[in-house]
C-alpha cells in the first residue's frame, strides 16, 4: 500500500514525501479511506502508530476539497487533546502535513495567558486544537463558538477520562452541531470508552491496530533488579556508555524528576526535567534542548511525557516502574517511533515487583533480567512471591519494607479486579494530576 493508493491529493502527498514517509502505517491505511468518505470512526491506536496523520491528512483533504462556501478563517475542525504537549504536537502535525495548503490552525491550552490565543482566534483559522479546560473557559467567555464545526476529533479518549475530563468533554460536545463527522481515538477500549463512543458517534467504523504487542516486540527490553538507594548509581553507570545518546528517563513523581535531573547535571551529565509543575516555557525549552541534543537526558513524569515526539530516542529508562501497566507501554513506545527499533531498561526495586508482574501480564512477555550488573540486588529471584504494594500508598510511602514478602508473611496479595483498580487509581490521580489537568481545572474557577 502506498500513500497515493489512499487517493490523497497532491499537496498532501508531497508533504508526506517531504517528511520521508515511505508508506502509510496500518492505522493510516485503514482509517484514511473511511474518514475521506465522511464516516464516523473509532480508532484504537496509541501514540507512535502514526495516528495523528491518520486523521490530520484526510481532514486537511476534506477542508481543501469541500469548502461548503465557508468564509476563510471559520473554524471547521475541532481536535480535543488531553494535554498541552499533545495538543502542540497535533498542531505541528497539521502545519507539517498542510504546509502546501493555505489552511491554518490554532492551538489553545491552559497554564499560559489567554490573550495571544484570543488574538489568534480573532485572526481566524480552519482548525482548532484544544485542551478541554481552556476551551470551555473561552466558550464561557463567548470568545469561541463551536457551531461551525464539521469534524470533531477526540484524541486519546482514555487519557481524557483518566484525567477527569469527562464532564468537560461532554459539555463541549453539547455545543457542537449534531450534524458533524466524529472521530475518536483511544489507546485502550475499556467499557466507559465504548459507552462514550456509543453516545457521540453515529454508525462508526472501528479500526484497531494492535500496537501494544507489535510496538513492544520491536523494543529490546530488560529489567535490572536494584535497591532503591542504588538506582542513581546504576543510571550513571549505564550513562558511561556513549551509545546512550538521547535518553528519556521516567520517574513516578515530579519531585523525583527534578531531583534526579539536578543530580545528573551536577555530575556532568547534561539533563533536564519535564513535568506538570514546570512552566510552559520551561517545558518547551527542555524539549527543544533534548531534541537538539543540547541535553542528553530528559527526566519525565508520565503525563508530561504523553505525546512527546522526539525522533531518535536511543533509550527509555524506567527509573521507577509505573503503577499502571499501560503507562509502561506508553513510555517505552517513545523509543520505537513509527517502526524504528528501540531499547528500554527498567529498574525494579523490591517494592516494584508486583508492578513488573502486571506489566508482563499486559504485554504478554517476560522481560529479560540483566544479572551481574554492579548494583544487582540480591538475589534477583523474580518468582519469589511478593506482596502487592498498595498502589498509591507505595508511591508516596517512605521505603520501609511495606512491599517486602515479610510484611505479610510472604503471601501473594489478591489482585484487585481490573475495573475497581482503574476506578480507584483514577480517583487517586485527581488531586495529584500533572499540569494540563491542574491548569484545566484552574481555568474554570
Ligand atoms: P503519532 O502516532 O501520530 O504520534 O506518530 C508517531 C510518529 O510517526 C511521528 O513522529 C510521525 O512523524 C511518524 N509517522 C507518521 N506516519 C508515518 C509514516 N507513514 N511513516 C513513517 N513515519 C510516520
Amino acid at each position: 500500500m502506498q500513500f497515493h493508493d489512499l487517493k490523497l491529493i497532491d499537496p498532501l502527498l508531497r508533504a508526506v514525501s517531504t517528511e520521508g514517509y515511505l508508506e502509510p502505517t496500518p492505522i493510516q491505511a485503514r482509517a484514511i479511506p473511511h474518514i475521506l468518505d465522511g464516516k464516523d470512526l473509532v480508532g484504537c491506536a496509541q501514540t507512535g502508530t502514526g495516528k495523528t496523520a491518520a486523521f490530520a491528512l484526510p481532514i486537511l483533504q476534506q477542508l481543501v476539497t469541500e469548502t461548503h462556501n465557508r468564509a476563510r478563517g471559520t473554524i471547521r475542525v475541532l481536535v480535543l487533546s488531553p494535554t498541552r504537549e499533545l495538543a502542540t504536537q497535533i498542531g505541528e502535525s497539521f502545519a507539517v502535513y498542510g504546509r502546501q495548503t493555505k489552511l491554518k490552525h490554532i492551538v489553545i491550552f491552559g497554564g499560559v495567558g489567554q490573550q495571544p490565543q484570543v488574538e489568534a482566534l480573532r485572526r481566524g483559522a480552519d482548525i482548532l486544537v484544544a485542551t478541554p479546560g481552556r476551551l470551555l473557559d473561552l466558550m464561557n467567555q463567548g470568545i469561541i463558538r463551536l457551531n461551525t464545526i464539521e469534524i470533531f476529533v477526540l484524541d486519546e479518549a482514555d487519557r481524557m477520562l483518566d484525567m477527569g475530563f469527562i464532564h468537560d468533554v461532554c459539555r463541549i460536545i453539547k455545543a457542537l452541531p449534531t450534524r458533524r463527522q466524529t472521530l475518536m481515538f483511544s489507546a485502550t477500549m475499556p467499557q466507559d470508552i465504548q459507552d462514550l463512543a456509543d453516545q457521540i458517534l453515529i454508525n462508526p467504523v472501528h479500526v484497531a491496530v494492535t500496537p501494544q504487542a507489535t510496538t513492544v516486540e520491536k523494543i529490546a527490553q530488560s529489567v535490572f533488579f536494584v535497591e532503591k538507594k542504588d538506582k542513581r548509581a546504576l543510571l550513571e553507570h549505564l550513562l558511561d556508555d556513549a551509545d546512550f545518546r538521547r535518553v528519556l528517563v521516567f520517574t513516578r513523581t515530579k519531585h523525583g524528576a527534578n531531583k534526579l535531573a539536578q543530580q545528573l547535571d551536577r555530575g556532568n551529565i547534561r539533563a533536564d526535567a519535564i513535568h506538570g509543575n514546570k512552566s510552559q516555557s520551561a517545558r518547551e525549552r527542555a524539549l527543544a534542548n533534548f531534541k537538539s541534543g543540547k541535553i542528553r537526558v530528559l527526566v519525565a513524569t508520565d503525563i508530561a511525557a504523553r505525546g512527546i515526539d522526539v525522533e531518535d530516542v536511543t533509550h527509555v529508562i524506567n527509573y521507577d516502574l509505573p503503577n499502571e501497566p499501560e503507562s509502561y507501554v506508553h513510555r517505552i513506545g517513545r523509543t520505537a517511533r513509527a517502526g524504528a527499533a528501540g531499547i528500554a531498561y527498567s529498574f525494579c526495586d523490591v517494592e516494584e515487583r508486583a508492578y513488573l508482574r502486571d506489566i508482563e501480564k499486559l504485554i504478554r512477555l517476560r522481560v529479560p533480567v540483566v544479572s551481574g550488573h554492579p548494583y544487582a540486588s540480591s538475589p534477583a529471584e523474580r518468582d519469589v512471591p511478593v506482596s502487592r504494594p498498595e498502589r498509591r500508598a507505595s508511591a508516596n510511602r517512605p521505603s520501609n519494607g511495606g512491599g517486602h514478602p515479610a510484611a505479610n508473611g510472604g503471601k501473594v496479595a489478591d489482585k484487585p479486579r481490573r475495573s475497581s483498580r482503574r476506578r480507584r487509581s483514577r480517583a487517586d490521580r485527581r488531586p495529584h494530576g500533572d499540569g494540563a489537568f491542574d491548569a484545566g481545572r484552574a481555568n474554570q474557577q
